[in-house]
């Protein structure tokens, strides 16, 4: 099943509660706009690499479009075009003032240099500077890509429109990107996997989580739940995994991981396992934060974590969410438990525009804010509905977007 056909399922289930009409599942469903473009850039030997560029502008009923962009060897339309939706219902269930787009280009980033990156980007931007900026659609990081990827689009964007900050966010806090920022989707997943266990009435000091992916999402997951006293046991990244029954020293793995190029291949504090095993574990909260894709029909039955926090976008697919349903392990979904980063993006885009600093406390209180809001309302609605908390999220950022689509009027 491909990615867009997955998220379609997820739709249908909260369209069928909903009521929605046919005309309107149409409206929902189909992109407003997909661009798909030449990437050309001189590499450092000389020679010219053509990459494919994409960008999916879904849905702009609620607000300028908004979403990441994701340099990885697998991007293609159809996965960009899933993304895209998603950001749609996520922007709605925080409900802030955004619509959903998602863009990448098909290229392995570890395989260019910083300088050949560069010129891909600045190529990128060349092609689609007019179908992006502040009032129409704003990028940021994702997979593979970086605040740096985002300082190199604000500035190539500016040579087109002059200074415009605000037409792209997760830049890098020395140039006009926020403190806060960057640990707010491992942020916000913490914030809203707490709030999950006090929900489920379980004890949040000594609960085991085991995180896959020790990127931007991954790490700040584990330090965030690290710091509320969760017991992290085990961590992996492209490496494998590692595991150790009585607690990673979260602090420790970081730290190597900084002086390790980001990687955790040669970390000693725990037993290595692999990404298979580590899925599989005997602990109360796994959270996929790597790939899509990861959780399917051929090891939902392995997993033993009740609870499971889709930290990535789409880990889990439609298959393994009903064994999970069956099973009755609770998952929390991506379009809530990830939605920190973009709340902190919209941050970013409001203080570039007020010129305006608010400083990272008032980042944080607000983030809390707006994700707790988020949670209980998803809460509120999977239990009076008796549904899902999949398909209350679904319901909650479907029902704004479809509500606005109504009031704003479609011709
Ligand atoms: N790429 C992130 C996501 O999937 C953040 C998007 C944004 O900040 O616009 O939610």
């Amino acid at each position: 099943m491909n990615a867009s056909t997955a998220n379609q399922i997820y739709f249908r289930q909260a369209a069928d509660e909903l009521d929605l009409s046919d005309t309107m599942r149409s409206l929902l469903l189909t992109a407003k706009r997909e661009v798909q473009v030449q990437v050309a850039a001189e590499l450092d030997s000389g020679a010219v690499a053509t990459f494919i560029g994409y960008r999916v502008q879904h849905n702009d009923a609620r607000g300028p479009l908004k979403g990441g962009l994701r340099y990885h060897p697998e991007v293609d339309l159809d996965e960009v075009r899933s993304l895209a939706a998603l950001m749609t219902w996520k922007t709605a269930v925080v409900n802030i003032p955004y619509g959903g787009a998602k863009g990448g280009i098909a290229l392995d980033p570890a395989t260019l240099s910083t300088r050949e990156l560069e010129r891909v980007t600045r190529s990128f931007v060349d092609a689609i500077h007019d179908l992006f900026g502040p009032d129409v659609d704003i990028p940021a990081p994702d997979m593979g890509t970086s605040a740096e990827v985002m300082a190199w689009i604000m500035n190539q964007y500016g040579k087109y429109r002059g200074f415009a900050p605000a037409c792209v966010t997760g830049k890098p806090v020395e140039y006009h990107g926020i403190p806060g920022r960057e640990e707010a989707t491992g942020r916000g997943v913490g914030i809203v996997t707490l709030k999950l266990l006090s929900r489920l009435g379980r004890a949040i000091q000594g609960t085991t989580v085991a995180i896959q992916g020790f990127g931007n999402v991954g790490t700040h997951t584990a330090k965030f739940l690290r710091d509320a006293e969760c017991r992290v046991v085990a961590i992996s990244d492209a490496s494998g995994g590692y595991h150790r029954a009585d607690g990673i020293d979260v602090l420790e793995a970081l730290r190597y991981a900084r002086e390790h190029r980001g990687r955790l291949e040669g970390f000693v504090g725990g037993d290595r396992i692999s990404n298979v095993e580590l899925l599989a574990l005997d602990c109360d909260v796994l959270i996929p934060a790597a790939l899509g894709g990861v959780l399917t029909a051929a090891n939902a039955e392995a997993v033993q974590a009740p609870i499971i926090v889709e930290a990535a976008n789409s880990p889990v697919t439609p298959e393994a969410d009903i064994v999970f349903a069956q099973k009755n392990v609770t998952v929390l979904p991506d379009i809530l438990a990830n939605a920190g980063g973009v709340t902190a993006s919209w941050f970013e885009w409001v203080q570039n525009r007020q010129h305006y600093q608010w400083g990272v406390n008032r980042v944080r209180q607000e983030l809390d804010r707006i994700l707790g809001e988020a949670f209980e309302q998803v809460w509120q609605l999977s239990s009076s509905r008796q549904v899902s908390l999949r398909t209350a999220a679904y319901m909650l950022g479907v029902g704004r977007v479809a509500r606005a689509t109504v009031l704003g009027g479609i011709t």
